[in-house]
């Protein structure tokens, strides 16, 4: 955390007086310190907010003869800035007036403003709509280490919903960039940990470190029963103390930025390593599940299969998809309900149409809750339970020959149903009948109550609109009096007066008008009065209105109390909408995409039928070209099938795609979707792991070769039969001898070690040999083929290695010279006329490569000659190609 500046409050006035309380309290968050309509930062604060913001910082009063820095922003406007300064990674303590100036003044002339921290606004905790991502959580997450056991607790203050992990240590880096926290809380003392603070750092998100104490198990336990409001955690079934402590950590956390306010929190789902299909950070950004490798949401598998129509089913979808299941039956049950909304289409469509009005009930919820929510929050949940029970209406009621709901949609119909839910009908039609069309976000701007549903609301409102007119009628009157032009206008600090404009107010200083207007400022232009009648009247109207809105605000808070009493049964509806909304969107994709759906057992199969890799498919398309299916067969359990296939082919024919194309079947399958084959069946994967070429890391400006290692020997080391394995271009990142003997090494290791399905791609064509000498291995290529001296890719998985790699055909594609490409050709069929079929490591061509390409052409080899034969054109990616263009051409 950033240095903290301590200050000497002696001498302070009695504003500055209580900044400084406020900073002792929160040290390390800069405090928005509201005076009147801005909050206002002072000293250090005001430096880093004016840098951060790109606003003026200027200088209010003295603090012991200095003068004080000051920047501000003004209140409407705060969201904004907040939310920028947030995710620069500040914290930020919002210090709210807490009463009336007025109140203030009550108490004497001298004393000031009651203050105090509503809310400390850190990366995780943020409710508002303006500050989140609608269709993405917001998660806060904590890690806690007790007795051997490591637990990942996450919590989404937005929308209530709580999640525990208990796992082995090593995967807490896969729970964690499954979660994608924005914020993590970690006792400080497990920060010395260096591979458990290398895991939050490559998890992205703020690291928030918290006094060790917090999370010893006494003082966790009492944390978490506050938070919850409970005597006993005995509900929650059996919490480890791990879990305890990670737990304790975000109530301790919560405590200490909500000031006091509970989120309305729901029981903590479990989930234990053995539930979820762990996929490490490496494999979740290769695969690019939920954003690419630039970090786009466009262009990532969520976002090509994404049909939701709710910000809730938006967030659904991607939480599943983050963490496939691993059990057959909780898959099926998945899958049924996808199955029936392909089933039933035309209600489909309908059901859609209908789910789009429902809005975020979670969130709004959350805001309501914890004091920050609005008429618009009660709005929001009007129409989403009303949108339910249309739903619930819509399906019950329909007169198409349905086959029955599935388990799954039955139990979020139900959750939706209004007769079943005697609360919740209570409310809707509470708001329904209470609420008007007009809903101000904040309760204090009032207009929101309907008329006609309370009498002395209706009153009060009635005088004052009355009073109103009567006010227009005394203008007239006193124009007409008096002779002169004059106005009845209102401010904050005069409430209603007269105004003239200053050269026509003179007769109104003089008997007989002066017994009548009573003078109260003289501005530049205006000179402004009051009269008794007016003076009456303002009274009379303020009354009113404040009448009127107090009795608003009260009902807004007899809502918010009932719709927070209704909270379980309102998330409860809340996912059952989500639940709708995901099921029917897959079904939609489903049908866009010609996807179909998976068998998910125990066995150890993998067998794909005409599969597509949905992403590279749709890019392809849109470029008017076909995409070619490709089956895919391994088991690990097969007595004389393969399990590791060795996938060879030039570059550019479709490797990759390939590969990724089996892992997202595995992900899509295990987290509920259809799958876009003719058929897939899978034997649940427990792991997946993917290991994709050298050169995309080189950005992070790690060594490549450094991070590949460290990845495969992740792999090696955890990867059992259940796992699928993709290893692409392994061993690259080294010399060309170096990277054939790892790869080999790899190889052999996973057939025979792991022996878990695997697909390996490589362009070492000696790897093709391993076919031949172990039981479970497979050759597949991508196939190329030569056509009128051009090379022409057919992305087609065929048996059998590659025969050429074509690397020279690739160069030439990628706009390498003709007469290097020549030359090339030439320098190649040389080296080939060398090859015998190698069939040995010792005897492999790469050995003897050297030596015949350097020798003849010219007598003594020039340095171009040299460095041409150098080239592993075969290896080269275009890019690579280039730039060996380039060196060449710099030797010349
Ligand atoms: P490699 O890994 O072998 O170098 P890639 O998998 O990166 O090749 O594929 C290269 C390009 O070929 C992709 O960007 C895509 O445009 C196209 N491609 C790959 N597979 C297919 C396929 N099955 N059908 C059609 N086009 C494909």
């Amino acid at each position: 955390s950033p240095a903290v500046q301590t200050y000497d409050a002696t001498g302070a006035t009695p504003v500055m007086q209580q900044f400084f309380e406020m900073k002792a309290r929160q040290p390390d968050a800069l405090i928005f310190f509201r005076m009147g309509d801005f909050y206002e930062l002072f000293f250090d604060d005001a430096y880093k907010a004016a840098a951060a913001l790109g606003i003026s910082q200027t200088f209010r009063g003295t603090h012991n003869g200095q003068p004080i820095p000051m920047a501000g922003v003004p209140q409407h406007a705060a969201e904004a800035y907040l939310s920028k300064l947030i995710r620069m990674g500040f914290k930020v303590a919002v210090c709210e007036q807490m009463e009336d100036p007025a109140e203030a003044k009550k108490r004497g002339s001298k004393s000031v403003v009651r203050r105090d921290i509503v809310r400390v606004v850190t990366p995780g905790t943020l409710t508002e709509d303006g500050l989140l991502d609608a269709r993405g959580a917001n998660r806060l997450a904590a890690v806690a280490v007790r007795a051997g056991q490591s637990a990942v607790a996450a919590v989404e203050l937005s929308t209530g919903e709580v999640e525990c992990f208990l796992v082995a240590k090593d995967a807490v880096a896969a729970i964690l960039a499954a979660l994608a926290p924005s914020e993590t809380l970690v006792a400080d003392r497990l920060l010395s940990d260096e591979h458990l603070s290398q895991t939050l750092k490559i998890c992205g998100g703020l690291i928030q470190p918290m006094p060790s104490a917090l999370s010893e198990p006494q003082a966790s336990e009492t944390r978490v029963k506050r938070l919850y409001g409970v005597d006993t955690l005995d509900g929650f079934g059996g919490l480890s103390s791990a879990e305890i402590g990670a737990l304790g950590l975000i109530a301790a956390h919560l405590e200490m930025t909500q000031a006091g306010k509970l989120p309305a929190l729901r029981a903590p789902r479990r989930a234990a390593e053995a539930d979820v299909m762990a996929i490490d950070p490496a494999t979740r950004s290769s695969l690019e599940i939920d954003r690419t490798q630039g970090g786009d949401r466009n262009g990532s598998l969520l976002a090509c299969i994404d049909r939701t129509v709710t910000a809730g089913g938006a967030r659904l979808l991607a939480s599943r998809l983050a963490r496939p299941l691993l059990d057959p039956a909780a898959i099926d049950a998945r899958l049924d309900a996808v199955e029936w909304f392909v089933d039933h289409r035309t209600l489909r469509e309908r059901l859609r149409e209908v789910l789009k009005g429902a809005g975020d009930m979670a969130r709004a919820l959350s805001r309501l809750a914890l004091g920050r929510g609005g008429p618009r929050d009660l709005g929001c949940l009007k129409d989403g339970l009303k949108t339910g029970e249309k739903l619930a209406g819509m399906v019950g009621g329909t007169s198409d020959p349905l086959s029955p709901p599935p388990a799954e949609l039955e139990a979020a119909l139900k959750a939706l149903t209004p007769s079943l839910q005697v609360g919740l009908s209570r409310l809707l039609d509470a708001l329904e009948v209470g609420m008007g069309p007009d809903l101000p976000a904040l309760a204090r701007d009032g207009g929101f109550v309907a008329p006609g549903v309370r009498p002395e609301l209706d009153q009060a409102r009635a005088l004052r609109d009355d009073s109103r007119r009567v006010v227009a009628a005394l203008e007239t009157r006193l124009c007409q009096e008096s002779g002169v032009p004059l106005k009845i206008r209102h401010n904050g600090v005069l409430g209603y007066f007269v105004e003239a404009t200053a050269g026509k107010a003179d007769p109104l200083f003089q008997p007989p008008l002066n017994a009548t207007f009573i003078h109260r400022q003289t501005l530049a232009n205006q000179v402004r009065f009051t009269t008794v009648e007016l003076a009456d009247l303002d009274a009379r109207i303020a009354q009113a209105a404040e009448r009127a809105l107090a009795m608003e605000v009260a009902a807004f808070e007899d809502w918010r109390a009932e719709a927070v009493a209704q909270a379980e049964p309102i998330q409860l509806a809340a996912e059952a909408l989500a639940r709708l909304d995901v099921a029917a969107a897959l079904a939609e994709w489903a049908e866009d995409a010609g996807a179909v759906r998976p068998t998910v057992d125990k066995s150890l199969a993998f067998e794909a039928r005409a599969a597509r890799h949905p992403v590279v498919e749709a890019a392809v398309k849109r470029a008017g070209d076909p995409y070619t299916p490709n089956d895919c067969r391994l088991d690990a359990a097969g007595e004389a099938g393969a399990r590791l296939s060795i996938v060879t082919g030039p570059n550019m024919a479709g490797k990759s795609t390939f590969l990724r194309q089996n892992a997202l079947l595995a992900i899509l399958a295990q987290s509920g979707c259809y799958v876009p084959a003719k058929s897939l069946r899978l034997g649940v994967v427990d792991r997946l792991f993917s290991r994709v070429g050298a050169g995309d890391d080189l950005a992070r400006g790690r060594s490549t070769f450094m991070m590949e290692m460290v990845e495969t020997a992740a792999i090696l080391t955890q990867a059992s039969p259940r796992s699928l394995v993709i290893l692409d271009e392994i061993g690259r990142g080294t010399a060309t001898y170096d990277g054939l003997a790892i790869a080999w090494a790899c190889a052999e290791a996973l057939h025979d070690v792991n022996r878990c399905r695997a697909l390996f791609a490589t362009h070492y064509h000696e790897l093709a040999t391993l076919e031949t000498r172990m039981a479970h291995v497979s050759n597949l290529s991508l196939r190329a083929k030569e056509w009128n001296g051009d090379l022409v890719f057919l992305h087609e998985a065929a048996a059998g290695p590659a025969d050429r790699s074509y690397g020279v055909q690739v160069a030439k594609l990628a706009g390498v010279p003709p007469q290097v490409v020549a030359r090339a050709k030439e320098v190649l069929d040389r080296l080939e006329s060398k090859t015998e079929s190698p069939a040995r490591l010792d005897e492999l061509p790469l050995f003897a490569a050297s030596a015949p390409v350097s020798a003849p052409v010219r007598a003594a080899p020039s340095r171009t000659d040299a460095a041409l034969a150098d080239l592993d054109v075969d290896g080269m990616s275009p890019r690579e190609a280039l730039d060996a263009l380039y060196r060449l051409k710099a030797l010349l």
